[in-house]
């Protein structure tokens, strides 16, 4: 099955960070692209629910924050 990195858009800094967790998805993208984007017109998978309310820590700033838009969520495929 396809494996994905996960990455949230940065609301201080504005770059992408990982957010530490990869899942595996049948019907994830073939490039990166955006978990509100790929999965639009379609349920969230379950293992995709809860990234809305992780906490990710942002290296510049050394604060954390939660992506709450889920069109600033990617998932990158791990080759
Ligand atoms: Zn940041």
């Amino acid at each position: 099955m396809p494996k994905y990195n996960v990455y949230a858009l940065c609301n201080a800094c504005g770059d992408l960070h990982p957010m530490e967790i990869s899942v595996t998805l049948d019907d994830g993208p073939v490039e990166k692209q955006s978990i509100g984007d790929r999965y639009e017109a379609k349920d969230l998978p379950a293992n995709l629910a809860t990234l809305k309310d992780k906490r990710v820590q942002c290296p510049k700033t050394g604060r954390q924050y939660a992506q709450k838009n889920d069109k600033q969520i990617f998932l990158v495929p791990i080759n």
